[in-house]
């Protein structure tokens, strides 16, 4: 039978090369070599989700009221979690029924913001390197990305000052990320006053990407964007309960901010999903009423990790800084590589996987990030293996 050639929308070729086909495929050649692999590409807690959320999951899930569709906006009682843990961990007041919004995830939050604000042609502000969502769902909505190069020298912040007057122009909406995957860099108040005073003088919409503010170290606590004046004029916050309390495949994250964002956020959600269930927002109610408990745990595990993966990349040489937040550690790769055949070869003479920075961008170029997810045994093995592997 001869089927007729199917073409896939553009939108679709329009989305970025996909860079780890390669890496995936040599991971696989070493593990079928008999490599015991040792995984640090994916920024997916190894920790499990504390017995107490799976217990109220439990619970909730005998419940029949939870058993038919949800609002798509969340629960009344969960938003009113939302509101106050926002209040006792920043100190900012959120009027519940309009200012904060259940997602299912945030990735899903962030995906389809877009589409809420965004007409074909309109730039959106997305920086480089950065999580690929937002290019995503900028793409899909038509939009087209600016990059705000993320650099070193800089402390991987965006220079405002560098986006040129025409694109400041026509800018609906800025992405932003602190405490920043991939580079593991935070930012100040100051930086998001800056944020705020810039996107009112542009009429910009920013959307700030909080969703690694409870893993922190050495004492430091990271702000959110909404604890700058105006700021809840000029935009929203997302918040994953995903990394925070170690629920990725829970899917509950939440949206927080400007009234009318949130309801032009609810308004595609409504037309195009039906809410989160039930039952894992009334767990993510119990997991919010535990926050500074386990914020406090996983911060120790994970900064130990730390210490001991920067003490051992500093050893062979390389060039990397102490992230203070995040569980994500970005090294320049050493000299005589770039990110790809950095990435290579640490598969094929270590055994270790890690993700190359042009992943995230061109200005990703020449770093790796390691994602702090694997015990202190296995990256001291790491260690070990990478310390024989560039000998
Ligand atoms: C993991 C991650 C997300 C997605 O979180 P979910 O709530 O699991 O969808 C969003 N933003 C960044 C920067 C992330 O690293």
């Amino acid at each position: 039978m001869i089927t007729q050639e199917f073409a896939v929308a553009r939108r679709l070729s329009e989305l970025p090369p996909y860079l780890f086909v390669e890496i995936d495929r040599k991971r696989r050649e070493a593990v079928a070599r008999g490599v015991d692999v040792i995984s640090l590409s994916i920024g997916d807690p190894d920790i499990p989700t504390p017995a107490p959320i799976i217990r109220a999951l439990a619970r909730a899930a005998r419940e029949p009221a939870n058993h038919r569709y949800p609002e798509s906006e969340g629960l009344d009682r969960f938003r009113e979690a939302v509101a106050d843990w926002y209040r006792r961990r920043f100190g900012v007041e959120l009027s519940p029924r309009s200012e904060v919004l259940t997602l299912i995830g945030a990735k899903e939050g962030i995906g389809h913001l877009p589409l809420a604000l965004v007409d074909p042609g309109d730039v959106v502000l997305i920086p480089d390197p950065a999580y690929p969502v937002y290019r995503a769902g900028t793409i899909f909505a038509g939009g087209e990305p600016y990059e705000m190069p993320l650099r070193r020298e800089n402390k991987f912040l965006p220079d405002l000052n560098a986006i040129p007057n025409a694109i400041r122009e026509r800018a609906r909406l800025m992405f932003i990320n602190y405490p920043n995957n991939p580079t593991g860099a935070v930012a100040p108040l100051e930086f998001y006053r800056e944020v705020v005073d810039f996107a009112t003088r542009y009429n910009i919409v920013v959307a700030q990407d909080n969703t690694y503010s409870e893993i922190s170290f050495d004492g430091y606590r990271p702000p959110s964007f909404l604890e700058a004046p105006g700021a809840k004029d000029v935009g929203i916050e997302f918040h994953s309960l995903s990394k925070t309390f170690n629920m990725t495949g829970w899917r509950i994250a939440f949206a927080v901010g400007r009234a009318d964002v949130v309801e032009a956020l609810r308004k595609i959600k409504s037309n195009l999903d039906s809410g989160a269930f039930q039952a894992v927002q009334d767990a993510g109610i119990t997991a919010l009423s535990m926050a500074e408990e386990i914020s406090a745990r996983n911060s120790k595990i994970y900064q130990r990790r730390r210490d001991v993966l920067i003490g051992g990349l500093r050893k062979v040489g390389l060039s990397v800084e102490a992230p203070r937040a995040t569980f994500y550690v970005w090294p320049r790769v050493p000299a005589g590589f770039d990110s790809a055949s950095f990435v290579s070869t640490l598969i094929e003479r270590a055994g270790i996987v890690c993700t190359p920075g042009n992943g995230f961008g061109k200005e990703g170029e020449g770093y790796v990030r390691f994602a702090l997810t694997a015990d202190v045994s296995r990256l001291r093995e790491a260690l070990a293996r990478l310390a024989s592997a560039l000998a």
